[in-house]
């Protein structure tokens, strides 16, 4: 028979939008001979909705007036309830695997992660720990180091210290790190709330801009570099895709030029020399392996255009997965088909099931 595979999309975070793009292309492109695909949204608010419209609905963000009130989503098991898709003749269908194509906080983070390890169903991708150390980049910078993993300075702060004494904190972040510093949410993606500071104005606005999106914020020493992005799949055999190149249209990857205008272009494979590719390829596995990840995640690093150095920049264990994202592409140029990444990725969550 075939396999139920639950979408779940949409979500409490600001990279919303982009899962909606996500979503509505893995439910074009997925193996339907192989698959009942059901579609659970979530709102902006945190209400889960049953979804069983087209998927172009889901990609203009419409879905939500076409949700079906009358079938319920539950994943809690309650004993007196089954855990599945339950209809309104309580008829309850089974969920064979869960697939939050989720990006942010409370999809990336390892909060739903948790619920799914709760409910006893398979998922796609990181486990808990993976998840949200992989999307805190202060912790994340912490484990990357204590790795090996090259990584550009940084310094971190938080709403408490930098309202409580503002001069104290922009003097000891001016200590540490030379502008251009990049100013990020600890727990974010998508460029949202990221802001390059070129002198202490620039610097003290964009803290506070980032602070509208997370209590704590990571400063980070800015660098002139090409921008490097690896492709990560497996469960214990992990295997990375060739590398690609980034090269955002203005001054940085910021959130506009990821989706609303794509003026940046890429490169795959990365015009690069063989050692950095091979490097960087064996780096990528090293971090994903030392967060314990699972499934998939996209590995982004700087190469330095001045010295040639390498760095780590972070790990993204949800990346973009329309099918014209990079992870996706880059599977595609080193031989991985987009639905046929889709299905290995629904068989390695199946899999994982039975390595515990
Ligand atoms: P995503 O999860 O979508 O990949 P993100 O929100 O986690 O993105 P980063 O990848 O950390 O954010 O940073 C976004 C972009 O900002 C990078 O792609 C790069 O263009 C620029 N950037 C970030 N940090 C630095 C840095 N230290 N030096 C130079 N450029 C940087
Ligand atoms: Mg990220
Ligand atoms: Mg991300
Ligand atoms: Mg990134």
């Amino acid at each position: 028979g075939k396999i139920n595979v639950a979408l779940i999309f949409g979500g409490k975070s600001g990279e919303h939008e982009v899962s909606l793009l996500s979503t509505s292309s893995i439910y074009k492109y997925i193996d339907k001979e192989k698959y009942n695909v059901f579609t659970i949204g979530i709102t902006k608010d945190g209400k889960w909705m049953y979804y069983d419209g087209s998927p172009e609905n889901i990609e203009n963000g419409s879905w939500i007036d076409f949700v079906n009130k009358n079938v319920e989503i539950n994943l809690i098991p309650s004993g007196n309830k089954e855990v599945g898709i339950i209809y309104e003749d309580g008829k309850t269908e089974k969920i064979d695997v869960l697939f939050p194509v989720l990006h942010g906080p409370y999809g990336e983070d390892g909060t739903i992660q948790g619920l799914f390890e709760m409910s006893e169903i398979p998922y796609v991708g990181c486990g808990v720990l993976a998840s949200s150390v992989g999307m805190d980049k202060i912790v994340c910078k912490k484990v990357f180091s204590q790795l090996g993993l090259p990584q550009v300075n940084y310094t971190d702060t938080n709403r408490w210290l930098f309202n409580k004494d503002e001069k104290t904190e922009l003097d000891l972040i001016e200590d540490k790190l030379e502008y251009p510093i990049f100013v990020k949410p600890a727990n974010l993606g998508s460029s949202v709330g990221i802001s390059k500071a070129i002198n202490r104005e620039e610097l003290s606005s964009g803290i506070k801009e980032a602070l509208k999106y997370d209590s704590r914020i990571v400063l980070e020493q800015g660098v002139n570099a090409k921008e490097i992005e690896v492709a990560v799949l497996g469960n214990e055999d992990v295997r990375a895709s060739i590398a690609g190149e980034i090269k955002p249209a203005k001054d940085f990857y910021d959130y506009e030029d990821k989706y609303i205008n794509g003026a940046s272009t890429y490169e795959i494979p990365a015009n690069i020399s063989e050692d950095d590719m091979k490097n960087i390829r064996e780096m990528a596995i090293k971090a994903f392996k030392g967060i314990d990840g699972r499934g998939l995640s996209r590995v982004d690093f700087f190469i330095d255009r001045n010295s040639g150095e390498i760095f780590i920049n972070e790990i993204n264990t949800l990346p973009g997965f329309t099918n014209i994202s990079m992870y996706p592409k880059m599977w595609d140029k080193t031989g991985l088909k987009y639905i046929n990444l889709i299905d290995e990725l629904i068989q390695l969550a199946l899999d994982s099931k039975k390595l515990k």
